[in-house]
């Protein structure tokens, strides 16, 4: 079953951050915008480390895969040996896709087809708001109050939500931030923003 806008992200995060201040979250710092999450997860009151090999996220209790280029994202993962033990981490602990990281995520992905890391049950179409030109910052009103600004960049599109999935925000009737066990995806880039909710939110899983 796929429920809508539960209980807001907002109400129980500091508390949960303050619990989990020793948490690590790894950042995936292969390509992309690694260093933007970075900062980000910093503002949301965290601690992170950048991942470039297996021994680095061994030290971490959740992970971040950042925006970027996934097709070259997916070579580098089998460039550092990363594929499988990013896979036998994920058996265990949270990861968090934004945008390309959303699309290393899902099980299916099309626009083309390629390969993925399969770790939540959706699928994904890349590039489907078109051409560069066509990127956007958009404003998402948010059940607990407040726009949440999100900024899409040759953004995929979530097309089907399997069971389990939640849905944290939509824009224009799409789904652009999901929870589905203890992973989460965003088709827009949070860490651009000064909203740390998303940030917030993957800290309370570690
Ligand atoms: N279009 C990119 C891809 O398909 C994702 C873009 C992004 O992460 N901003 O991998």
């Amino acid at each position: 079953m796929v429920s809508t806008f539960p209980s807001s992200p907002k109400a129980n995060c500091c508390r949960r951050v303050a619990g989990n201040a020793q948490k690590t979250a790894g950042i995936l710092a292969l390509q992309g915008d690694f260093e933007a999450h970075l900062k980000a997860i910093d503002r949301a009151g965290g601690h992170a480390i950048e991942v470039r090999t297996v021994a680095d996220l061994e030290q971490c209790d959740g992970l971040i895969i950042p925006g970027g280029e996934s097709t070259t994202m997916l070579k580098l993962l089998d460039q550092e040996g990363l594929t499988e033990a990013l896979k036998r981490f994920a058996g265990h602990k949270p990861v968090y896709g934004s945008c390309a990281g959303a699309i290393l995520l899902a099980r299916e992905v099309t626009n083309p087809a390629q390969v993925s890391l399969g770790l939540m049950d959706i699928t994904v179409e890349r590039n489907a708001y078109g051409r560069q030109v066509d990127s956007r910052i958009a404003h998402i009103p948010m059940p607990e109050g407040g726009d949440l600004e999100a900024v899409f960049i040759r953004a995929p599109i979530i097309r089907r939500l399997g069971a389990g999935s939640t849905v944290l925000a939509a824009y224009n009737g799409d789904p652009v931030w999901v929870e589905q066990g203890r992973n989460m995806v965003t088709t827009f880039h949070p860490e651009l923003t000064g909203d740390v909710r998303v940030h917030r939110r993957f800290l309370g899983k570690l």
